[in-house]
């Protein structure tokens, strides 16, 4: 703000010297009224040319500023990339190489070659080829390639069913072309392997014309899949039997999510609805409203080596420049202050 004030107050001055300095003649070529006082088209002048070199500075200061930016993101990514991504695979850092310059298709052939030395385990070489054959489906879809998007999807969710991201990308585009069935399968397999919130989001969206009583019990039945985190059953099912004003059922699921997990903000406020709506209580709606603004998210992507939270997966972790550290976890408690680093 000091800088901008400065900025201007330095085209004032420039500004107040130019209009003084112009001479009847000038003005007049300007268009000024001949008949006009002098002072008068000098203080017009004055305020026309403060305000064009205002415009001015301010795009050239933006403009220098995307620079700076740009080029300080460069800096940082190919530096830390380079740094944190060697563990993957443990090899002579060929394929992180490739990660760092986009270059999928020679991360793919390091990575059949450490697969081919044994230099990785099965399971590793199964996830890292589905996040790169991920990466590669991506890179398609920008470039408009309508056949291979697809086609390195349906590899990467045969490869690893449950790598999240590759699923639901496949499923919606299943979606897309009207092959809901083929949907429902990769959507029911990855969440039974690797329950997330997004995961039943995306099921429930296959039923757009469902009521809200219809998609309640269409959870409970999508639910019998995933025995891994019944804490994500009773926390979606307590929404939507929320919604269909099940009160009851949902009061049960919610009872059953605070056995085991703490109540999140999205809890605490359905709990405040139940309070508010069921039993009358305003005191203890109030409670819970206040205890849902102090409440941490339920459900998060968190990066298993530094701790860094995220809405949406992605392949690096901007802090600490791992390849695809993320793990979906539910119920992040939050912390206070700055994040802890492990
Ligand atoms: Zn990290």
């Amino acid at each position: 703000m000091k800088r901008f004030l400065r900025i201007y107050a330095l085209f004032a001055i420039i500004c107040a010297i130019a209009a003084l300095i112009t001479s009847k003649r000038e003005a007049l070529m300007l268009g000024f009224d001949a008949k006009m006082p002098s002072w008068q088209w000098r203080v017009i002048l004055f305020v026309f040319l403060f305000l064009v070199f205002c415009i001015c500075a301010k795009c050239f200061v933006m403009w220098l500023n995307t620079i700076k930016q740009t080029f300080l993101r460069k800096v940082e990514s190919t530096e830390n990339v380079k740094v944190n991504c060697d563990a993957y695979p443990k090899n002579d850092g060929v394929f992180c190489e490739c990660v760092r310059k986009d270059d999928w298709d020679g991360a793919l052939a390091d990575l059949e070659e450490a697969k081919r030395k044994k230099l990785i385990l099965r399971e590793e070489y199964a996830l890292i080829k589905a996040v790169v054959l991920y990466q590669m489906a991506l890179k398609e879809e920008k470039n408009g390639n309508i056949h291979a998007y697809p086609r390195h999807l349906v590899s990467a969710n045969e490869l690893a069913p449950s790598f999240v991201p590759a699923a639901l990308a496949l499923a919606d585009f299943y979606l897309k072309e009207g092959q809901k069935i083929k949907a429902a399968k990769i959507l029911k397999d990855v969440w039974r392997k690797n329950p997330t919130f997004d995961v039943a989001k995306a099921y429930l969206a296959l039923y757009p014309d469902d009521t809200a009583v219809e998609r309640a019990q269409r959870m409970e039945s999508f639910a019998l899949y995933n025995a891994k985190l019944p804490g994500l059953n009773s926390f979606i099912k307590a929404g939507l039997n929320m919604k269909a004003k099940l009160y009851d059922k949902a009061k049960a699921e919610l009872d059953l999510f605070l056995i085991k997990n703490p109540a999140t903000k999205k809890v605490a406020s359905l709990m405040a609805i139940y309070e508010e709506k069921v039993l009358h209580n305003q005191d203890s709606a109030l409670n819970w409203k206040k205890r849902a603004k102090k409440s941490g998210r339920e459900c998060l992507w968190v990066c298993k080596y530094c701790g860094k939270k995220s809405t949406k997966w992605h392949i690096f972790c901007n802090e600490c420049y791992h390849f695809n550290p993320f793990e979906w976890k539910l119920c992040v408690a939050r912390k206070r202050g700055r994040e802890r680093r492990k």
